[in-house]
């Protein structure tokens, strides 16, 4: 499993997407929902697992997402 912790990594997470065949990484995917604590920003991402990440308005990280939809892949 692959951990990345910013807006690269998230690239590079859906790079693999597209090129790997391999089980682990397609299939399973999540549209995982985030709310900052610290400002109160909301964002979603696409990611194979249900992983922290990072507040892109005040760089917080560590923030676990409140809500994951499960999505085909
Ligand atoms: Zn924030």
């Amino acid at each position: 499993m692959f951990y990345f912790t910013n807006g690269l990594g998230s690239q590079m997470e859906k790079t693999m997407k597209a090129t790997m065949t391999t089980a682990e990484v397609v299939n399973q995917w999540f549209v995982n929902h985030y709310t900052c604590p610290r400002c109160g920003a909301q964002w979603e991402d696409e990611w194979s697992s249900t992983v922290d990440d990072e507040c892109p308005e005040c760089q917080t990280r560590n923030i676990s997402p409140h809500h994951s939809e499960e999505v085909a892949p």
